[in-house]
């Protein structure tokens, strides 16, 4: 989930939400990077306009306890703190082997090692996925689960410095920092565990270790397998820019492979022989930017051309290009799929070519939980110390020179509130959060105004501006999840809440039938290769 293009309003309670057609209605998008604003209208695609000045609904974050009585969350802090090199070292590895989805093997171990080594039962190879796994330790209610993730982006490779390192360009790299992302759930997991070790905590804590978030939809493969069964309350967190915390959504997202098959031909000498698959590829793209004019506007279509053919002078007898559809309702993007669809019959019966439909599946849109939110952002707004040293300050200079905006460093200090926005990309967390109440937040581990998915983001992931962020990821989910297991109003409040928003509309998933992980979308690069 990433916040760095555009932020769409929504509304705050409860019972619109639970309706996820009527979410972006008559509201304002605003582009954080860009400085954009646009007013939409409402689109009739998307149900009646909804009232967005409703007062929040009741919070229960007024229940959590004073700080004099948050004092046992010091010994949480103590444990972190003593394990924060171990656990640094430990991202640093994941930064370094920067594994594709699915291939994450070496990452997924060194997770697992930790946790196994912490006194948890480990269970791997969850949904059929090898790299899947599920940690637990302690009994009984109730069942907090803390998400990992830990797999890396391809062209993205970067070495820890404020310049463009090329050396390798194709490689894999972590610029979404799923590296702290998965180690801080396991330090904040092993944390909470020490804890109920000692006795203080009574109850059961998960880390749910969720490979391939970037495309593979790990998650909710194992939704679907019902490895969430049992969990009361589900945590996350992910590095960002900036520290933000609040109720969010975010989009449903379709991924199709579209295959043409044509006939070879030489290109020059007998073209009239030839069908060309690559031509198919056109005519698909030309028919989906036509379609783009009549569609919502909050909806994202976007591909590359995966294989575009092998020389000029032959008629590409294959060909494929590679498509996401996202919204943020699920139901918008299941229409917009078979539209898309019709693009790519048309390509193929234009160019005589055979076309072969890859689906990969869907994930839905974030179902957001004020109840567990309100606990996470007072956390994280008592908790949030960051500060940059001079080097630090220094590196972060450098690197904003090479961004097209420059946001102020002093933005570490703050801690936004996004309830009520629908972020602008996609995450099987999604998938989760239809399930089990469930709740994020973000650090900043990257410099202020740094993009996800940019070689300046993975720079960042492997220095001590990320550790900070790292660090203070952790006692956030620890307080938060102390929050929980002290006060099981709050857990209640927090499934309350998911039974109103789920009443009207239940978890449908966007995979198909006996679908399958599409455990090789991500060709293992020769030199990410271990
Ligand atoms: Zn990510």
């Amino acid at each position: 989930m990433h916040f760095t293009l555009r932020n769409v309003l929504i509304p705050r309670q409860t019972s619109v939400s639970a309706n996820r057609g009527s979410w972006l209605l008559g509201i304002s998008l605003t582009c954080v990077l860009f400085g954009l604003n646009m007013v939409r209208g409402a689109d009739p695609e998307e149900g009646s306009p909804s009232d967005s000045t409703q007062p929040m609904s009741d919070s229960s974050a007024e229940q959590i306890p004073s700080p004099e009585a948050n004092r046992p969350k010091e010994s949480l802090y103590a444990t972190i703190a003593a394990r924060e090199e171990e656990l640094w070292q430990a991202a640093l590895d994941i930064w370094k082997w920067a594994e594709p989805g699915y291939h994450e093997t070496r990452s997924s171990q060194r997770l697992q090692g930790l946790l196994h080594d912490a006194g948890f039962k480990v269970s791997a190879g969850i949904a059929e996925i090898p790299t899947a796994f599920v940690a637990e330790f302690g009994s009984g209610e109730p069942v907090i689960a803390l998400l990992g993730e830990f797999d890396a982006l391809p062209g993205l490779a970067q070495d820890a410095v404020p310049y463009r390192s090329t050396e390798t360009p194709d490689a894999y790299g972590h610029a979404c920092g799923h590296h702290l992302f998965g180690v801080a759930s396991a330090g904040a997991a092993i944390a909470i565990a020490e804890e109920i070790k000692a006795g203080r905590i009574q109850g059961t804590i998960r880390y749910y270790g969720c490979p391939a978030e970037e495309g593979g939809a790990a998650k909710a493969f194992m939704v679907l397998a019902g490895a969430f069964q049992g969990c009361d309350v589900v945590l996350h967190w992910h590095p960002s820019n900036r520290n933000a915390a609040g109720a969010r959504s975010s989009l449903a997202r379709i991924a199709v492979r579209f295959q043409f098959k044509g006939a070879p031909a030489h290109a020059a000498g007998a073209p009239e022989e030839g069908r060309s698959a690559l031509d198919a590829v056109a005519l698909t793209n030309h028919a989906a930017e036509l379609l783009r004019e009549h569609i919502p506007d909050s909806a994202r279509i976007h591909y590359v051309i995966t294989n575009g053919g092998q020389a000029p002078n032959i008629v590409p007898e294959t060909a494929e290009v590679y498509y996401y559809v996202r919204h943020f309702d699920a139901d918008v993007v299941k229409r917009l799929y078979d539209r898309l669809l019709l693009c790519a019959k048309a390509g193929a019966l234009a160019t005589e070519t055979e076309l072969v439909v890859d689906y990969e599946g869907g994930i839905v849109n974030l179902l957001p939980n004020l109840a567990l939110s309100e606990v996470i952002e007072k956390n994280l707004k008592q908790l949030n110390d960051l500060k940059y040293t001079e080097e630090e300050q220094l590196f972060a200079v450098k690197l904003q020179e090479s961004l097209l905006k420059q946001e102020p460093i002093s933005d570490i200090r703050e801690v936004y509130d996004l309830s009520g926005i629908v972020g602008p990309g996609s995450t099987d967390v999604g998938d989760v959060s239809w399930n089990v109440p469930t709740a994020g937040f973000n650090t900043a581990c990257w410099v202020p105004g740094t993009p996800a998915h940019s070689w300046q983001a993975t720079a960042c992931g492997g220095t001590s501006i990320a550790r900070k962020g790292m660090h203070l990821a952790m006692k956030t989910l620890v307080a938060s999840a102390w929050d929980l297991y002290q006060n099981p109003e709050l857990i209640a409040a927090a499934k309350r809440e998911f039974k109103e928003r789920t009443a009207r509309q239940s978890y449908q998933t966007l995979m198909q039938p006996d679908q399958k992980p599409a455990l090789d979308y991500r060709q293992l690069p020769a030199d990410s290769m271990h």
